[in-house]
């Protein structure tokens, strides 16, 4: 283990010497000797919140007008890590869940804070599912390991900031005029993500359509249940300028969807089916594209390689979240020049944030280029 090291700082020194040029590199010798110093332990601290929406926020399956939040820091040698766990009800992690998994973990058992893919598999290990409070953790991580480096993950990653996409802004199932008092309030935002699933889908897109030809995606969330009844909608939608249908049926009808996507004449996204993973094997075929989302796939590490796996298979990606402060908006902001599409609004609909940070800046996903997750508490 220490032969490893010192060929690790050998190498990392050649490469600060120019031999070989990664900018990141250089910095990692000085950090495993700054870490030898330390004799601090992380320390992980979380707090439960309750986001005010702005709207009541109606979707195919449920209503609701706050969601539960849990808040996480890791503090090691001064410099904190901000994470958050959202959890909105029908996902089934709560305040009790999320605060009875982080009361599990032990951080302190890890001294180096870099050792990321040891730490989260630890993590993960602990219990099945609780994907949003390990999530919390996976956020928290991030933050700190960028604030120790001094880079935003973007940087770190090599994506170019300038590359983020414009966000859509979410309208959920109401009534005529709160949908036309919504589309006015979306009026910075370029596109529009519309809930559909109900039996007043036609009325909603209408209602839209009357005062804006924004671009539309929709998003069904399991709402339709019999395939040709969906066709023909989705052909029907098609002629309304809609982009993409998300998760039109059931998660579980894999054979309806196949023969859906096989007619559709518009892209057919995966979210509710697409968790972790594993889940963007099984997607092929099934759907166009996915829904990659912190709160499910575990936090920044696991949607970053589920977005890399979807890109090897030519599948498209969507980069989403629940409602969210600016945090977690932010942590998966960084990745989001790698997506196709970016639903990324879950800040805007909330009315008391705790961060500044990621901003949508005329309907587009606007950096920071401050370090880590790129936030600062209000
Ligand atoms: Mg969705």
């Amino acid at each position: 283990m220490k032969s490893d090291r010192r060929n690790f700082l050998k190498k990392t020194s050649l490469l600060g010497a120019g031999i070989v040029s990664i900018p990141t590199m250089t910095n990692f010798s000085n950090l495993f000797k700054n870490h030898k110093s330390s004799s601090n332990k992380m320390k992980l601290r979380f707090y439960p919140y309750t986001l005010d929406l702005k709207h009541v926020f109606t979707v195919a399956v449920s209503s609701r007008k706050t969601t539960p939040v849990m808040m996480v820091e890791i503090e090691h040698d001064g410099v904190i890590g901000y994470g958050e766990a959202s959890m909105p009800p029908y996902l089934g992690e709560s305040h009790e869940t999320a605060s009875s998994f982080l009361s599990k973990v032990d951080l302190s058992k890890f001294d180096n804070v870099f050792l990321m893919e040891e730490i989260l598999s630890y993590v993960d290990s602990i219990a099945p599912n609780n994907n949003a409070a390990k999530a919390s953790i996976d956020i928290a991580l991030h933050d700190l390991i960028g604030k120790k480096l001094g880079k935003p993950w973007y940087a770190i990653w090599g994506l170019d900031p300038k590359k983020t996409p414009y966000t859509s802004f979410t309208i959920g199932i109401d009534t005529p005029d709160v949908v036309r008092q919504k589309v006015k309030e979306a009026d910075i935002y370029k596109i529009l993500k519309v809930k559909l699933g109900r039996e007043n889908d036609k009325e909603m897109i209408e209602t839209i359509r009357s005062v804006t030809d924004k671009p539309i995606r929709v998003d069904v969330n399991q709402g339709w249940t019999d395939k040709n009844s969906a066709l023909k909608m989705i052909e029907w939608l098609k002629t309304k300028k809609i982009e993409f249908v998300e998760q039109p049926l059931p998660k579980e009808n894999i054979d309806d969807l196949v023969w859906l996507k096989e007619r559709s004449p518009l892209l057919i996204i995966g979210d509710e089916s697409v968790v972790r993973l594993g889940d963007v094997k099984k997607a092929y075929g099934v759907y166009h594209g996915i829904n990659v989302k912190l709160m499910k796939s575990t936090g920044m590490r696991e949607a970053y390689t589920m977005i890399k796996l979807a890109k090897a298979l030519d599948m498209k990606v969507m980069l989403g979240c629940m409602t969210e402060t600016t945090c977690a908006i932010s942590a998966a902001a960084q990745m989001s020049p790698l997506a196709d599409w970016a639903d990324l609004d879950g800040a805007d609909l909330i009315s008391n944030d705790l961060f500044i940070g990621t901003k949508i800046i005329d309907g587009k996903v606007t950096l920071t280029d401050l370090p880590g997750i790129g936030v600062t508490k209000i």
